[in-house]
């Protein structure tokens, strides 16, 4: 087993932030992670490293996962059933299922990061989240030093949620994600739900699923930075949800704020406005601030540590709490 030692983390994160793995082997093949070598000590798990915020070098033995593979798995009357590996990048493989005339994750392109990591925060965009897509998931278990499958319904996907993140066991490195299947239904309706994508598809009759991949690319890349050009970790905050009252209150004080009620009765707050009524929209507190085209995307202006990016989340939220009395939790794994 190849592991190497004090190895640069920044180039797998893409806030660009700097530290060092103590030890780091990169996992091509699932069966490497049953070697009773990895199970001795301290490891955590990292995929595309784009909900990452690293605060210094790291102790420990890092796993990179970088499972290939995508194929189609099985398909019946209803559904195409599509296997990828963990370390399939998010956006190709999407791409991918497009191009070969399977629909169904066509509002989820451009988001950074990979296949396995789309699960544990169940990713997001435009009115579609992953676990609608997903049909279930093998990891490797390094507490019973087995290999566990999860269906659906196991993964207990929630808002920007699932059991690896709830059970901590994405943070304490238990379980390392190699494979997902997805279940693409035949029966297919274009989801333009979110007023911008339907804008940007207003002169399109009956948009294919290809043209909603182009619209929520176009619309991202207009308002996103490119984590190449300006690192960033995409949203850096939840959207708060809250109780109707709590809702009400809020919007008889300021008539603007976005609403969004929810199926469980309570009501989803943009976090992104929260942020710019706050002041934060294009605001630096030394190399890190809030982006100037979309106030919810903290980026490195150059040269930022995690202790830079911790100070400049800690000023966005005092002054968000000073403003609406509302609590901004990070979205981002800190390690
Ligand atoms: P936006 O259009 O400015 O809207 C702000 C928030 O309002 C969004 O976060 C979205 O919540 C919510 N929203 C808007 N229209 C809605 C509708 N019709 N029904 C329910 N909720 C609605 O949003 P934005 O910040 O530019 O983001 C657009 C989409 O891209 C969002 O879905 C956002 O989550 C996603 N996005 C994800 C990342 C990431 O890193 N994961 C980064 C940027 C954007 P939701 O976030 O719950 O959809």
């Amino acid at each position: 087993m190849a592991i190497s030692v004090a190895v640069d983390l920044a180039p797998f994160n893409t806030l660009a932030l700097p530290g060092k793995a103590a030890r780091y082997l990169k996992i091509t093949a699932a069966e490497q992670l049953a070697d009773p070598a990895l199970a001795a000590e301290r490891r955590f798990i990292l995929g595309g490293g784009g909900n990452l915020v690293l605060t210094g070098d790291f102790d420990g033995l890092l796993l990179h996962m970088a499972i290939p593979g995508r194929r189609l798995l099985s398909e019946d009357r209803e559904a195409w059933y599509v296997e990828a590996g963990a370390g399939e990048n998010w956006h190709d493989f999407v791409q991918w299922t497009l191009a070969q005339g399977w629909p169904g994750l066509e509002n989820l392109s451009l988001i950074p990061g990979t296949v396995g990591a789309a699960p544990i925060q169940n990713i997001g965009a435009y009115g579609l989240e992953v676990g609608e897509r997903l049909h279930s998931l093998t990891a490797w278990d390094f507490a019973r030093r087995a290999c566990v499958s999860f269906d659906r319904v196991g993964c207990r996907f929630g808002y920007r949620d699932s059991l690896f993140k709830q059970q901590g066991w994405h943070l304490n490195g238990r379980l390392a994600i190699t494979n997902v299947v997805f279940r693409l239904p035949k029966v297919w309706a274009a989801n333009i739900q979110y007023g911008e994508v339907a804008g940007e598809l207003a002169d399109i009759a009956t948009p294919t699923a290809s043209d909603v991949a182009a619209a929520v690319v176009a619309i991202r890349r207009r308002k996103l930075p490119d984590p190449a050009v300006t690192p960033n970790a995409g949203s850096f905050f939840h959207n708060p949800l809250v109780t109707s009252a709590a809702a009400a209150a809020l919007k008889e004080k300021y008539p603007a704020l976005p609403c969004h009620p929810q199926p469980d009765g309570r009501v989803k707050l943009a976090a992104g406005w929260l942020i710019e009524q706050a002041g934060w929209k294009g605001k630096a507190l030394g190399p890190v601030g809030m982006y100037e085209k979309q106030a919810l995307v903290l980026v490195n202006h150059g040269g930022a540590s995690g202790a830079d990016v911790r100070r400049a989340m800690l000023a966005v939220q005092a002054a968000v709490r000073e403003k609406f009395g509302l609590e901004l939790s990070p979205e981002p794994v800190f390690l």
